[in-house]
């Protein structure tokens, strides 16, 4: 990867990249599309990146099909499949870790301690060897846009971070592999979260700028629904993820986190006064 990298910065093609873990759907090809829109040359990357689990079981469990995914990838015109093993990632002896203080220990990263600091150290090794113009990141997940975007802007990485909305299932669910684990009744369910969002942005499209009363709105709706416990809902600043009393200009998310059933999803909207 660090020869084709070097050979592709010499021929002054830009170059799009696309980190996944695999389990490809939707929602990566939308990156995937965007990227090759914009750049000459489209990496994706797929790894199961063990730093960012803190549960074993999760991460044994997490779904892979390497041959499925590459086919997939080829039929989007991906020039390069980047999908190393764990040791070329995390040699023996490996003591380097990358942790974006503040952003990372809050809401996603108070249940599942050390995952942002697996995020930011596996986002630091692959744009240190890839070293792309663009890199694509999905909306979904927002607390690692804010935490990737710190880490490039604080340690000088060239790479700029495009950021695309959330590819949703018709049901209005947000797509991802952990839906895979849904039972049917469960994945129909699961459009609550986002019924539940849209209620609060109708309500915030109204006027409305308080966060509590939103995060109450988000609240009752998904109270109603027996199959979906609430973890957290959360009104912050898209940029800092400070939480915020009232919204003002600049953009604001509600996002949460919930399990329906024995799994745990996460979801947000943008607020945003221009939109
Ligand atoms: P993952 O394979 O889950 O690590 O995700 C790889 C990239 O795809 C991340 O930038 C995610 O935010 C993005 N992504 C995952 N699900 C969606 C979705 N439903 N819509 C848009 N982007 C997504």
């Amino acid at each position: 990867m660090f020869s084709i990298s070097r050979k592709l910065r010499r021929e002054n093609r830009t170059v799009g990249f696309v980190p996944t873990m695999g389990a490809l759907h939707e929602g990566h090809f939308s990156l995937i599309k965007e990227a090759r829109q914009q750049s000459d040359v489209v990496i994706a990357s797929i790894f199961v990146n063990p730093t960012q689990f803190n549960d074993k079981s999760d991460l044994e469990k997490y779904p892979r099909d390497l041959t499925a995914d590459a086919a997939r990838l080829a039929e989007y015109a991906v020039d390069y499949v980047f999908a190393p093993e764990q040791t070329e990632i995390y040699p023996a002896g490996f003591l380097t870790y990358v942790y974006v203080e503040n952003l990372s220990e809050v809401f996603e990263g108070a249940s599942r301690p050390g995952h942002f600091r697996g995020v930011a150290t596996v986002v630091t090794i692959l744009l240190n060897t890839i070293r792309p113009d663009l890199a694509f990141f999905g909306e979904k997940d927002a607390q690692q846009v804010a935490i990737v975007k710190r880490l490039v802007s604080d340690l000088g990485f060239e790479t700029e971070i495009v950021v695309l909305p959330t590819v949703r299932e018709e049901s209005g669910l947000a797509m991802s592999s952990r839906n895979e684990l849904l039972s049917p009744e469960e994945r129909e369910k699961a459009a609550v979260l986002f019924e539940a969002l849209k209620e609060a942005k109708i309500a915030f499209k109204n006027g409305e700028r308080n966060a509590l009363e939103l995060t109450q709105i988000v609240q009752k709706v998904i109270q109603n629904e027996p199959l979906a416990t609430i973890d957290y809902i959360t009104v912050v600043d898209a940029e800092t993820l400070q939480p915020l009393d009232r919204i003002g200009d600049s953009e604001a998310l509600i996002a949460l986190a919930a399990r329906v059933g024995q799994v745990r999803l996460i979801d947000n909207i943008v607020l945003d006064q221009k939109q």
